[in-house]
């Protein structure tokens, strides 16, 4: 027996790019997302760096075209259990959990949200904001579904009497799926997590109110956020005058066994400084660096437009931040001038850097896939075969296999994606 189809796991923007570009080519694709809409961290974002974009509008036309592509399924909530077989013939296992709303019916209109009275932690927003027990994660979802999280769901009943189409279920109206796919290759696209800041105890993340990390910074500087995109001390509701970027947090670190620099955190600190200057021009933007990575096309200019926007950019690592009454101190050596002063700052935001996700440590090992030093996807060659690995028709894709951006992740899909459609032909040309 032999597959044509691919499967792609994961649906940020590595997994969209790879999965269009498949399809494209007349495969049939199989898209799995475990979260209930597909974009990843790039729907979380604000602006992008180096062009300052704004992130879903250059995302969601991506997202609603892999939602209408004739060649692909999407299936979110979804994981793959297990992958046995060899290239041309591969078997996927893939459980799809319970949305408890009937697909076919519901228009996501929101309704049912609306009226809903429980409040919970909303991890789309990194729990600066909140959502409801029925809820969409966010306003552009794909695909543009309800959810219904029974978790949290005290049964009122409203959502079911207010939904005009009657596609909310109940909870022994759904059912887990299993789900198997013949497939020609498969490509790992799961992308990455966060460094918890909790553990650089120094810096005081959730014992002071006005450190966050820049995940949360990017959410609430989003229009589309839960502060529509009002900067808030987290203390006290008020604007913060002063903000300062602590960068390498959780990223060459040795004392915590984090060697490797995260790639995309000095650039996303110089873009969040700027919005803070286009946003509000007196306030006080201080970056506290080890060494500014700009290295991309055009990145080194964006690092320098940011200083003549006046953003203070200093060569320090600051030691145990202090909480006062009014604000938080940060001591600090200026490494290039031998100077000793404590900051000052209404609000500091931690640059985290990027993780291995374990449950992809997991996939790997259970496909026999080596992982690096750090744990992120080992590929074939780094230099001549980066989306291959050593299984022939497994492909690796974006900030699963190391620290990326948006468009290494975008280009590295596309790879991983073309190495797929040549197993694919060559599947459909075995007699
Ligand atoms: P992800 O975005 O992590 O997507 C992976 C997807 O796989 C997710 O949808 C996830 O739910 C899914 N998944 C994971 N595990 C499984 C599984 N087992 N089964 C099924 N699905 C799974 N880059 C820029 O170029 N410009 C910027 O301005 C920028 N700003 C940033 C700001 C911050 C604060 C951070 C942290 C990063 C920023 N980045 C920026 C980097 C950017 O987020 C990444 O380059 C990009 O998101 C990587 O895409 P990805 O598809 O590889 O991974
Ligand atoms: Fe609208 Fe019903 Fe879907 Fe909720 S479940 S979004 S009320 S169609
Ligand atoms: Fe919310 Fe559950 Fe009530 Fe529906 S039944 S409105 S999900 S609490």
């Amino acid at each position: 027996m032999s597959g044509t189809d691919v499967v792609v796991i994961g649906a940020g923007v590595a997994g969209i790019q790879a999965a269009m570009d498949v399809a494209n080519h007349n495969i049939h694709v199989w898209l799995v997302e475990r979260e209930p809409t597909i974009g990843g961290h790039m729907g979380m974002l604000d602006k992008t760096f180096p062009t300052n974009d704004c992130s879903m509008c250059i995302l969601s036309p991506k997202m609603a075209e892999v939602g209408r592509h004739p060649n692909i399924t999407l299936l979110t909530l979804s994981e793959v259990e297990k992958i046995e077989g060899t290239v041309g013939d591969f078997t996927v296992s893939i459980t799809k959990y319970p949305r408890y709303i009937r697909e076919a019916d519901c228009t996501g209109c929101g309704d049912c949200t609306n009226i809903c009275p429980v409040e919970v932690y909303n991890k789309f927003d990194a729990g600066v904001g909140v959502r409801k027990a029925i809820y969409k994660p966010h306003a552009q979802v794909v695909p543009n579904w309800a959810v219904k999280d029974n978790l949290h769901c005290i049964e009122c009943g409203l959502c079911y009497e207010v939904c005009g189409k009657n596609a909310v279920l109940h909870t022994d109206e759904d059912a887990v799926q299993t789900i198997t796919v013949n497939a020609a290759a498969v490509v790992i696209a799961t992308g990455y997590t966060l460094f918890d800041a909790e553990k650089k105890q120094q810096f005081g993340y959730l014992r002071y109110p006005d450190v966050i990390t820049s995940i949360e910074f990017e959410r609430m500087i989003n229009a589309g956020g839960p502060t529509l995109g009002e900067v808030r001390r987290m203390s006290n509701g008020e604007r913060p005058n002063s903000v300062v970027f602590v960068q390498c947090v959780g990223s060459r670190d040795i004392s915590i066994g984090r060697n490797y620099c995260s790639c995309v955190c000095c650039m996303y600190a110089l873009k969040n400084s700027m919005l803070i200057k286009e946003h509000y021009p007196d306030t006080e933007v201080t970056i506290l660096y080890n060494d500014l990575r700009a290295y991309g096309k055009g990145y080194e200019e964006y690092a320098e437009r940011a200083k003549q926007m006046g953003i203070n950019i200093v060569r320090a690592f600051p030691g145990e931040i202090q909480q006062t009454r009014s604000n938080l101190v940060l001591p600090i050596e200026d490494t290039e001038t031998g100077e000793f002063k404590n900051l000052e700052a209404d609000l500091v935001v931690l640059s985290v850097g990027m993780e291995p996700l374990p449950d992809t440590i997991h996939l790997a090992k259970s496909l026999g896939l080596p992982l690096d030093d750090n744990n992120f996807l080992s590929c074939a060659d780094m230099k001549l075969n980066p989306a291959g690995t050593i299984r022939p028709g497994i492909y690796i894709a974006g900030a699963a296999v190391a620290p990326k951006d948006i468009p290494d992740s975008v280009i590295s899909g596309g790879a991983a994606a073309m190495k797929a459609t040549i197993d694919s032909y060559s599947s459909e040309e075995k007699p």
